[in-house]
């Protein structure tokens, strides 16, 4: 048949549209994305004409024609948005969604934001409520604070605090702690948003007490201090102590705010790890304000926290700003369960997932890694697979220096580069994502849960991911793993 004739047979759109299955397809997802369907499978019939395709390749696609349709239409309608596999060992990996909430939590968070609740509600008043007294007396007992809010996140945070304290006024911060967290943020940026004027104050390495001090006039409106939570400037070195700062504020009259970024209840260093400030101390030290993250070291929802004196607190919460970077009900309701469980230690360390992750011990890791590698083998498929040493990383700007000592079933396909497997690995019906060292695919122990371990094991088999040639084809008939 020459390439007229196949052409001729190509449906008309008007008579494809008149099929019973069409018109059906149409009713349940809507007529653009079928036409769309439409559009794009006759063309790309058009094009396996075009390059000479055998004629029962052809036969074949023009006979089940709809099938095709059908299947580009559930693709379109298929969620971008998919759970993926963290094999990388960072724990709070922030382009990975940062930290995971536990289930038994969002089971409650289903249950508040699939229906009606008292968010801002007071119901022994019957009347209006705030939507931060679900967890402000919890956030003011843990943290010892007089009160609390949250808004959208830490950066919007920074900038409430200053449009508040601070618009049209001077804010001293130290010339080491002006930091850019990544996408974009930096801290003389939103200082700049929040209408405030940065004064910086001695040098990169070196600040004193005396540097704030002469720094001090009557535009002053605050003193900032900023947690270096993703580098530290080591070496000849010096800075003011927060309890320092507070003494100056007091003496002049100025709020002390302090940004802490990752915000942390637990002292680390019982489980291994550097100091990192945790809010108790920060208020303890007499910090007038002090916000943190909620989805970093905390290991709850993407939140921008602020604790403080109440009258700070209450003339933030009265800035028309805080409407727009309000938290909503799903924030609301998981800060609430996350702060629950931190009421005990043991219960946090166990119920948040980023806890748990970071204090998992390395037997415990070693045996997840042997029960992988396990089942990895009993799939038969064509690699070897080694228990090997790695450093997990915490992420999420915190603790850069920190390296936990960690686990990760190694693999070393026969057939395919570790790039290539790298590649198809991000293309499973469920990602898994590895981290490659020295020219090797890891999956760290630390970051991946028990239950995904069939999920990994199963793609891999059905899918033949270490076969030479993988059939294209199969990334979508395998899509309901
Ligand atoms: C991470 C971080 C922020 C920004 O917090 P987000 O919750 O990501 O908006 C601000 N300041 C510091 C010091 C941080 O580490």
């Amino acid at each position: 048949m020459n390439e007229k004739t196949w052409y001729r047979r190509i449906p008309k759109t008007d008579v494809l549209l008149a099929d019973e299955r069409i018109q059906n397809m149409i009713k349940k997802q809507g007529k653009a994305v079928v036409m769309d369907a439409i559009h794009m499978e006759l063309a790309e019939f058009r094009r396996l004409v075009k390059e000479k395709k055998e004629e029962t390749l052809l036969e074949q696609r023009l006979e089940f024609l709809n099938d095709h349709i059908e299947k580009r239409v559930m693709e379109a309608k298929r969620a971008d948005m998919c759970p993926v596999i963290n094999g990388t060992g960072t724990i709070l990996h922030t382009n990975l969604g940062r930290a995971p909430l536990s289930k038994k939590h969002m089971e409650h968070i289903l249950t508040i934001a699939s229906g009606y609740s008292n968010l801002e509600y007071n119901l022994e008043q019957g009347k209006r409520g705030e939507r931060y007294a679900h967890f402000e007396s919890l956030l003011c007992k843990l943290t010892g604070a007089e009160a609390a809010m949250a808004v959208n996140n830490n950066a919007a945070s920074v900038l409430l605090i200053l449009s508040t304290l601070a618009f049209k006024g001077e804010v001293i911060t130290s010339r080491g702690e002006l930091v850019e967290i990544g996408g974009h943020f930096r801290i003389p940026d939103v200082m700049e948003q929040g209408g405030a004027v940065l004064c910086e104050v001695g040098t990169t390495n070196k600040t004193r007490l005396d540097d704030f001090e002469r720094a001090i006039n009557e535009q002053t409106r605050g003193i900032l201090k900023v947690h270096t939570s993703n580098y530290r400037i080591v070496g000849f070195t010096e800075s003011v102590s927060l309890e320092e700062l507070v003494s100056l504020g007091e003496k002049y009259g100025l709020p002390v705010i302090e940004d802490l970024g990752s915000g942390v209840f637990i002292n680390l260093e019982k489980y291994g790890l550097s100091h990192e400030p945790t809010v108790q101390e920060s208020v303890r030290a007499g910090a007038d304000v002090v916000c943190f993250s909620g989805d970093k070291l905390l290991g709850g929802p993407q939140a921008g926290i602020i604790v403080g004196k109440k009258k700070y607190i209450e003339q933030m919460k009265k800035n028309p700003l805080t409407r727009a970077i309000r938290i909503d009900k799903f924030t609301a309701a998981a800060l609430e369960q996350v702060l629950l469980e931190y009421l005990s230690e043991e219960q946090a360390l166990k119920n948040i997932p980023v806890l748990r992750m970071i204090t998992t011990p390395r037997e415990k890791l070693e045996k997840k890694a042997a029960d992988l590698q396990e089942m990895l083998y009993s799939c038969e498929l064509a690699a070897d697979f080694k228990i090997v040493s790695c450093d997990s990383q915490i992420g999420g700007g915190a603790l850069p220096l920190e390296r936990i000592p960690s686990v990760a079933v190694a693999i070393f396909p026969h057939f395919i580069s570790a790039d290539q497997l790298e590649t198809r690995m991000r293309a499973l019906p469920v990602p898994v994502i590895p981290r490659i060292a020295d020219d090797r695919v890891l999956l760290d122990m630390r970051t991946i849960e028990e239950g995904s371990f069939s999920v990994i094991a199963s793609q891999f088999k059905q899918l033949r991911v270490l076969e030479a040639q993988q059939k294209t084809e199969e990334k979508t008939a395998g899509a309901d793993i």
